[in-house]
């Protein structure tokens, strides 16, 4: 267990606000923007949706005191989605006024296909009390397009990712060839029709796409957005040449589902993690 908590640090900043705070000042310091995230998920149980609750207001209290440049995102059905989508919203607004007293954004996270509707309602009425509210899209999910059409056209902050739930071929693309040719189309979308949005991936070719976009539509704001632990030299070199890059930082005792999605994400990973195993 000690090890694999080990192993889990680079992907997680550990257990605690203050863990969260010291990853983000370290960020900071390499000219990254910090995005925090309090693990938990699929909360069915209102005591566990109150302590999130509490929990984000002490985290954006904190970051806030310490000078954090950075803002906070947040899981749905952490803050009630699956009781129900009007109980998620009014779990949400303390953490939305919090984050507005703070001047900074609030990032709602996407999960499964299933949340996606509840979400984008979720999202649409945080968006009308607060301006600095951002959605994450998903590039795997059939309906993307005709979302992404809809949220932009109100003004919509978006970060766009594949993204990484399993889901039936009747909503989501499934190779891989056909998730990067929706994700470049939306890349496109997000240049032609949006501003300061997030292009959250660590793949090398849509990082290329992004960069020629950025050239041909010359002043349009957006950021990189990448994970803790995650292709830490090509963040410095996009810093380096001017970019805005933001570091998603998650902290929190339920680590294990996320180091597990990670793990599955890249076979690579589990490689190195038993060579770290066997070298001890
Ligand atoms: P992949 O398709 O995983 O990888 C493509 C290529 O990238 C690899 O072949 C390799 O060349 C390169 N690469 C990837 N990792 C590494 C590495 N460690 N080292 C070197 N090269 C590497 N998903 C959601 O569903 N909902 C969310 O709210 C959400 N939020 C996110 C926020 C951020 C900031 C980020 C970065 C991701 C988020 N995701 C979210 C996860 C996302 O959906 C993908 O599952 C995840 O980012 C992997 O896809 P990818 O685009 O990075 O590239």
């Amino acid at each position: 267990m000690e090890l694999l908590i080990r192993l889990a640090r680079q992907w997680v900043a550990g257990e605690t606000i203050e863990d969260a705070v010291r990853v983000a000042l370290a960020a900071n310091a390499r000219g990254i923007h910090a995005i925090v995230n309090h693990l938990g998920e699929h909360y069915r149980e209102k005591g566990q949706v109150e302590a999130t609750v509490q929990e984000y207001l002490r985290l954006v209290s904190q970051l806030r005191a310490a000078g954090v440049d950075g803002d906070v995102s947040v899981k749905p059905t952490q803050l009630g989605l699956l009781i129900d989508k009007g109980y998620a919203f009014s779990h949400i607004l303390p953490v939305l006024d919090a984050t507005k007293a703070w001047g900074r954004i609030l990032w709602v996270d996407m999960e499964a296909a299933s949340t996606v509707e509840d979400t984008i309602w979720i999202y649409e009425n945080l968006h009308t009390r607060y301006e600095r509210v951002g959605l994450c899209i998903q590039a795997n999910l059939r309906r993307t397009e005709g979302d992404l059409r809809r949220l932009l056209a109100n003004g919509a902050r978006i970060r766009l990712v594949k993204g990484a739930y399993k889901e039936t071929p009747e909503v989501a693309y499934a190779s891989r060839a056909e998730i990067d040719r929706e994700y470049v189309r939306h890349l496109e979308t997000l240049f032609k029709e949006g501003k300061d949005f997030a292009v959250a991936s660590h793949d090398g070719k849509m990082i290329e796409r992004t960069l020629e976009f950025a050239k041909t539509h010359a002043g349009v704001p957006f950021e990189f957005a990448m994970l803790q632990g995650v292709r830490d030299p090509l963040k410095a070199e996009l810093v380096g040449q001017g970019h805005l890059v933001t570091e998603y930082i998650p902290y929190g005792p339920t680590w294990l589902p996320y180091f597990s999605r990670r793990l599955r994400e890249r076979p690579r990973n589990i490689v190195t993690m038993v060579r770290s195993f066997v070298g001890g």
